[in-house]
């Protein structure tokens, strides 16, 4: 039988990961010692008390049950109440939703908004997911909003065309530019989402990732945040909670009333367990994550440092374990990567990847300890750019 995939999913662009993931699987075969600087997934453990909590709560019979999809009602407490802690704004527990992992939440979100045909502001490069799992797949088309280096990587709003757009997407700290905002361009953004009645979705998947002291604010620290957006933080990357799947969202009650009546019919809640060994990882020590960010400012200072030794025009990043590595004119990102993996053994993603916007970068991960940084720029500097 000749089964026809849906429009929707024709139109998908090929998973990026899916391609280099390939590509590993090959080398890997051959026996070649590949350093992956490529996909964003912590080497680190969790902290130790948050996997006893786990433990402990997977033990307990009542936690085995069916959950809300919206997150168990301590869950979401314990999320406002650690966002007191952090950011010093206040939100009562109608304002969170558990998600299982961001990019459920992400993807889920304009399936209660977009119509078909409705259009999604979405940054360039950008998280395939926005334009993809978000947009595409809910029929609505994804209009870049190009980041440039001129602008910090951050949308130029007097460029973007918002007309007929029903929702923005916007990272920060980004992925996979690395780049960090202000809390001053937050309030642009929120402006801006007035001005053209959108729906604004920042993911701030990365906000506790930072180094040298610096903090990534909330959108929801802004005036209007919460009239006109709601935000993402994940367990993932800040307690390296990835196969955990447990993420939420948090802000404006009507936005998450949309995504919270989409999940119901969709989901059924995170594992009870995991919610508790989240609360757990809010709300106890939180010196691990300290460390967690000590282990990765040194790993990129080795990195950029060896990177700048050999050439390249790249800065330190202030936040996420990503190094965006500018080319040198001319160079397409995907022959460079492909020149790094057959002959430095060196896993990298081709700017490109994340939108055309990306091209002229690649993107490194500090997902590797510092020896093996210190192996990769050795290999690196070899190669002679
Ligand atoms: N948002 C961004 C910008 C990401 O890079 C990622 C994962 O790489 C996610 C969201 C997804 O995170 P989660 O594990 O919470 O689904």
């Amino acid at each position: 039988m000749d089964i026809e995939f849906a429009d929707r999913v024709k139109r998908l662009p090929p998973y990026l990961f899916a391609e280099i993931e390939k590509l590993i699987k090959e080398k890997k075969a051959q026996g070649v010692d590949l350093i992956s600087l490529s996909i964003g997934d912590p080497d680190l453990p969790p902290p130790q008390f948050v996997i006893d909590a786990l433990k402990e709560e997977a033990a307990n019979p009542k936690n085995h049950n069916y959950s809300f999809s919206q997150g168990e009602p301590d869950f979401r407490q314990a999320v406002a109440e650690w966002y007191k802690k952090r950011f010093h704004a206040d939100l009562t527990q109608d304002q969170v939703v558990a998600l299982l992992g961001s990019k459920e939440g992400i993807a889920n979100v304009a399936r209660a908004f977009v119509n078909p045909g409705d259009k999604v502001l979405v940054p360039d490069p950008a998280y395939p997911v926005y334009a993809n799992g978000s947009t595409i797949l809910c029929d609505g088309l994804p209009e870049a909003m190009p980041l440039l280096e001129k602008n910090g990587f951050k949308p130029d709003f007097d460029a973007v065309k918002a007309k007929k757009a029903k929702m923005m997407f916007l990272n920060y700290p980004n992925n996979p530019t690395a780049a960090v905002a202000p809390l001053e361009f937050l309030r642009e953004s929120v402006e801006f989402a007035r001005r053209h009645h959108l729906i604004l979705c920042h993911d701030a998947a990365y906000n506790e990732m930072s180094y040298d002291g610096y903090r990534a604010p909330s959108l929801m620290q802004v005036e209007g945040g919460k009239e006109v957006g709601i935000e993402y933080h994940s367990f993932s990357k800040t307690f390296n909670m990835t196969g955990w799947r447990v993420a939420f969202a948090l802000g404006n009650r009507q936005i998450l009333s949309g995504l919270g009546a989409v999940k119901a019919n969709l989901d059924s809640g995170v594992f009870e367990a995991i919610q508790e060994a989240g609360m757990a990882a809010l709300l106890g020590p939180q010196e691990e994550l300290e460390e967690v960010r000590r282990i990765y400012t040194r790993r990129r200072n080795v990195l950029v440092e060896g990177l700048q030794r050999a050439g390249f025009q790249v800065e330190k990043p202030q936040a996420t374990f990503y190094v965006w590595v500018p080319l040198p004119a001319g160079i397409r990102s995907v022959d460079f990567c492909a020149r790094l993996l057959q002959e430095a053994a060196i896993v990298s993603t081709p700017g490109v990847g994340f939108g055309s916007y990306g091209e002229g970068f690649i993107r490194f991960t500090l997902t590797v300890s510092e020896a093996r940084l210190q192996e990769a720029v050795e290999r690196i500097r070899e190669l002679q750019i």
